[in-house]
C-alpha cells in the first residue's frame, strides 16, 4: 500500500519511537539501544539510549563485504589538475593510517582535533579518522582568517590540528598555514602536535620545530597499523561545528552519533533518494555543515559514491560541474542558489551540451532560492529541482520535499514541507499561539529535536537553552530565528531572519561578528552592519561607520584610503567572506533613545525601503545621514 507523505510525517510525530526505531535498522550497531529516547530533562535529548555504534564503521568498514572495490570518493581537483579515487578498501586503509598518526600522537576517545584544511581528500580521511578513534573532529572553513580561526581553536581546545601548507581558489595559492601559525599566536594555547599535509603549493612554508609534523612522513611510519573502531554510546559527541549567531563569538554546535548517523541515512533514503552505488556530487566545502553531512558521512554511510570537488563553478569554464556530473553519472546533486544563479548568467549549452541522464533530482538549501532561478534550473536540468531548507543546527533538512516517500508537487519559492521528525509550528511572536493560514511566524519546532540535530553548545548547555530555547516565555520551543508562512496547501514560505543574522552566498555570518571586525580599525569609533539585498549571493554586508579623527577622511581620496584599510581589517579579521560591499562614513548612527541601534531602519534604507516605526528614534538626523550616504 502506498504511503502519502502526510501520513509518513503524522506517524514520525504521533507513533515516534516506532518510527525511529525502523529508521535505526538502517544503520549498523554493535550494542542495541535499549531506548529509543531519553527526555527527562528537556530540552536536552537522548536518541537511541545506551546503543553503541560508530560513525566511521557504518561510513566504510560495514561496505567492505559487499562493496570492497566500489569507488567510496573521487577527487577532482580543477585547481592543481588531479583526479584521485578510492574504493572503499582504499579509502579503509587511508583513514585507518590518519587514525594510526592521531593515535600516535594521543589522541583517543573524547579529544579533540581542529582540522583547517583545504577540499582534499586528507581532510576526509581525517574526519573520518577522528570518528574511528571517538575523538571529536572541529572543521573550520579555510576562508576563516586568522582571528576566527583563533576564537574556534580556543573554544575546542584540540590535542591536534591537521592542516595543509596551501589550498588553491581560481588559480591562486592560499597559504593555510601562516595564518595557522598567527592564530596560534593569538590564542595562547600550549603548543599542539600541527600535522600538515604539504602539496608542494608554498615552497616558503616555516615548520614549528617539534611541534609541525610532515603527514606523508607519519603515514609510512603508521602505514600497516591496525586500528580497531572505538565503540561509541550513542549520544557521545561526534564533532563540533561553529556557527555564527547574533554575538561576535560563534556557537560550537554539538552533534551526537547514533541520531546523527540514523538522521543521514534516513534523509538519503527518504528525501535525497540515494541508494547504494550511486553517486553524490554536493558542491559545498567540508568547513560548512552541508560538507560534513552530504560530502562526507551521508553518501558514504548508504555505500554510496561521493565527489570531492576543489575549484570554482566557472573554471576553466561554466560547464564544469555538469561536466563532472556527466562523467561520473552523478545521480543527487546537491548544491546552493548562489552556485546556480552564477552559472545562469552563463550560456546554456554549458548544461545543454552534456548528458545529465543519470540525475534524478537536484538538491538547493542554505539560503533562499528565487522563483526565477528555480524555473530556470528546472527548465534547463529536466529534472526536479528541491528547495529544502535547513541550518547547521538541524545538521539535516526542516524543510523539504520528500520524494523518497511521495513525489509531492513543487512549488517554486517554497521548500515545501515540514520533514518527518520535526514537530513544526509556526508561532506569532506575540503570544507563542499558533499562526493561520498565510500569516507569517516564527518557524519553531516543540521538543525535543530529532535525531541528528544539535545535542547542546559545546562546553556551554546554559547558552544551548538560553539562545534556542528562550524565545518565548511561555512556551518551550526551538526557535529557527526564521519567519515563515505557510499557505492554504500546507507548503512553506521562508521570509528571512528574526535576528540579526546575515546570509552572504549560503554562508551565515552575525553583523555583530562584522562590526567587530570592522571596530579593531583604529580609527572607528562605532559602527553598524546590515545585510543588503545582493542579486547574485542573496544578501551582503553594508557599513555604516563613525571615525574616531574624521580629519582622516576628509577627503574622497582620504575616505577610499581609509575605507581600504576597514575592509583589509574585516579580510584579515575574519576573511575574505566577511568582507562588507562597502564602508560608509557618517557623523552618527540611528539609535533608539535608550541606545540600540537601528539596525532594521538602515537595513530598509539601504535596500530602498520604507524605514518603519521611528518612534524610538533618538535623532532624525542621524537617518538623514545614512540616506545621504547611499545616495537616496
Ligand atoms: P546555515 O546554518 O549557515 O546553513 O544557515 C541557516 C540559515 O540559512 C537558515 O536559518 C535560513 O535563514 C537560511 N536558509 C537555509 N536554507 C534555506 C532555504 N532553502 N530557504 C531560505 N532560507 C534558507
Amino acid at each position: 500500500m502506498t504511503q502519502t507523505y502526510a501520513e509518513f510525517y503524522r506517524r514520525s510525530i504521533d507513533d515516534r519511537d516506532a518510527f525511529w526505531t525502523e529508521q535505526a535498522e538502517l544503520i549498523d550497531w554493535h550494542k542495541p539501544f535499549e531506548k529509543v529516547l531519553a527526555y527527562a530533562n528537556p530540552p536536552f535529548a537522548n536518541w537511541f539510549v545506551g546503543g553503541q555504534t560508530n560513525l566511521c564503521h557504518n561510513a566504510i568498514d560495514r561496505h567492505l563485504g559487499s562493496r570492497a572495490d566500489q569507488n567510496a570518493l573521487v577527487y577532482i581537483s580543477t585547481e592543481t589538475d588531479t583526479e584521485r579515487t578510492y574504493s572503499y578498501s582504499e579509502l579503509h586503509r587511508e583513514v585507518t593510517r590518519c587514525a594510526a598518526i592521531l593515535r600516535g600522537l594521543g589522541v583517543g576517545k573524547g579529544d579533540r582535533v581542529l582540522i583547517y584544511m583545504p577540499m582534499i581528500p586528507e581532510a576526509i580521511f581525517a574526519m573520518l579518522a577522528c570518528a574511528r578513534l571517538g575523538a571529536i573532529h572541529c572543521v573550520v572553513f579555510g576562508g576563516f582568517a586568522a582571528a576566527s580561526l583563533a576564537l574556534r581553536i580556543d573554544d575546542a581546545r584540540p590535542k591536534v590540528i591537521m592542516t595543509a601548507d596551501a589550498g588553491m581558489r581560481a588559480g591562486k595559492v592560499i597559504r593555510y598555514k601562516p595564518l595557522l601559525d598567527e592564530a596560534l599566536q593569538l590564542t595562547g594555547s600550549p603548543a599542539q602536535n600541527v600535522v600538515i599535509v604539504d602539496r608542494g603549493l608554498d615552497e616558503g612554508m616555516l615548520r614549528t620545530e617539534g611541534r609541525d609534523l610532515d603527514y606523508a612522513t607519519l603515514a609510512r611510519q603508521h602505514d600497516s597499523e591496525d586500528v580497531p573502531v572505538t565503540w561509541l554510546e550513542s549520544s557521545e559527541p561526534s564533532y563540533i561545528v561553529h556557527t555564527s549567531g547574533t554575538t561576535g563569538k560563534p556557537k560550537g554546535v554539538q552533534r551526537d552519533t547514533g541520531g546523527y548517523a540514523v538522521a543521514l541515512a534516513a534523509s538519503m533514503r527518504h528525501i535525497y533518494c540515494g541508494s547504494p552505488g550511486d553517486t553524490m556530487f554536493t558542491t559545498s566545502d567540508i568547513g560548512w555543515i552541508v560538507g560534513h553531512s552530504y560530502i562526507v558521512y551521508a553518501p558514504l554511510i548508504c555505500g554510496m559514491t561521493t565527489i570531492v570537488y576543489e575549484g570554482v563553478p566557472i573554471r576553466p569554464d561554466p560547464g564544469i560541474w555538469w561536466k563532472i556530473a556527466q562523467d561520473h553519472n552523478v545521480n543527487v546533486m546537491f548544491s546552493s542558489p548562489t552556485g546556480i544563479r552564477v552559472l545562469k548568467k552563463q550560456d546554456p549549452e554549458y548544461i545543454s551540451k552534456h548528458d545529465l541522464s543519470s540525475f534524478k533530482h537536484i538538491f538547493l538549501a542554505g539560503e533562499p532560492l528565487d522563483k526565477p532561478t528555480h524555473n530556470w534550473l528546472t527548465d534547463a536540468i529536466g529534472k526536479p529541482v528541491i528547495d529544502h531548507y535547513w541550518q547547521t543546527e538541524t545538521g539535516w533538512p526542516i524543510l523539504t520535499s520528500a520524494p523518497g516517500v511521495e513525489q509531492t508537487p513543487i512549488k517554486f519559492g517554497s521548500p515545501s514541507f515540514a520533514a518527518y521528525g520535526y514537530d513544526l509550528k509556526l508561532l506569532r511572536e506575540s503570544d507563542a499561539s499558533e499562526a493561520g493560514v498565510n500569516e507569517k511566524g516564527v518557524v519553531a519546532v516543540i521538543p525535543p529535536l530529532p535525531p541528528g540535530c544539535m545535542t547542546t553548545v559545546w562546553g556551554d548547555d546554559e547558552r544551548f537553552v538560553k539562545t534556542y530555547f528562550s524565545t518565548f516565555s511561555t512556551k518551550l520551543v526551538y526557535s529557527t530565528f526564521d519567519w515563515g508562512i505557510r499557505d492554504e496547501e500546507g507548503y512553506y514560505f521562508i521570509l528571512g531572519r528574526t535576528d540579526d543574522v546575515i546570509n552572504v552566498a549560503g554562508h551565515r555570518l552575525g553583523t555583530r561578528e562584522i562590526e567587530e571586525a570592522v571596530q579593531s580599525h583604529s580609527n572607528i569609533a562605532e559602527v553598524a552592519v546590515v545585510g543588503v539585498e545582493d542579486q547574485l549571493k542573496g544578501q551582503m554586508p553594508l557599513a555604516f561607520a563613525v571615525a574616531k579623527n574624521a580629519d582622516l577622511i576628509s577627503t574622497d581620496e582620504s575616505k577610499a584610503a581609509q575605507e581600504k584599510e576597514v575592509l583589509a581589517t574585516v579580510d584579515a579579521q575574519l576573511g575574505a567572506i566577511a568582507r562588507p560591499r562597502s564602508v560608509h562614513f557618517v557623523s552618527m548612527l540611528p539609535k533608539t533613545r535608550s541606545g540600540k541601534l537601528l539596525r532594521r531602519s538602515i537595513q530598509a534604507l539601504a535596500e530602498g525601503r520604507d524605514p518603519g516605526d521611528l518612534s524610538t528614534l533618538e535623532d532624525p538626523a542621524a537617518l538623514d545621514q545614512i540616506r545621504l550616504a547611499i545616495g537616496r
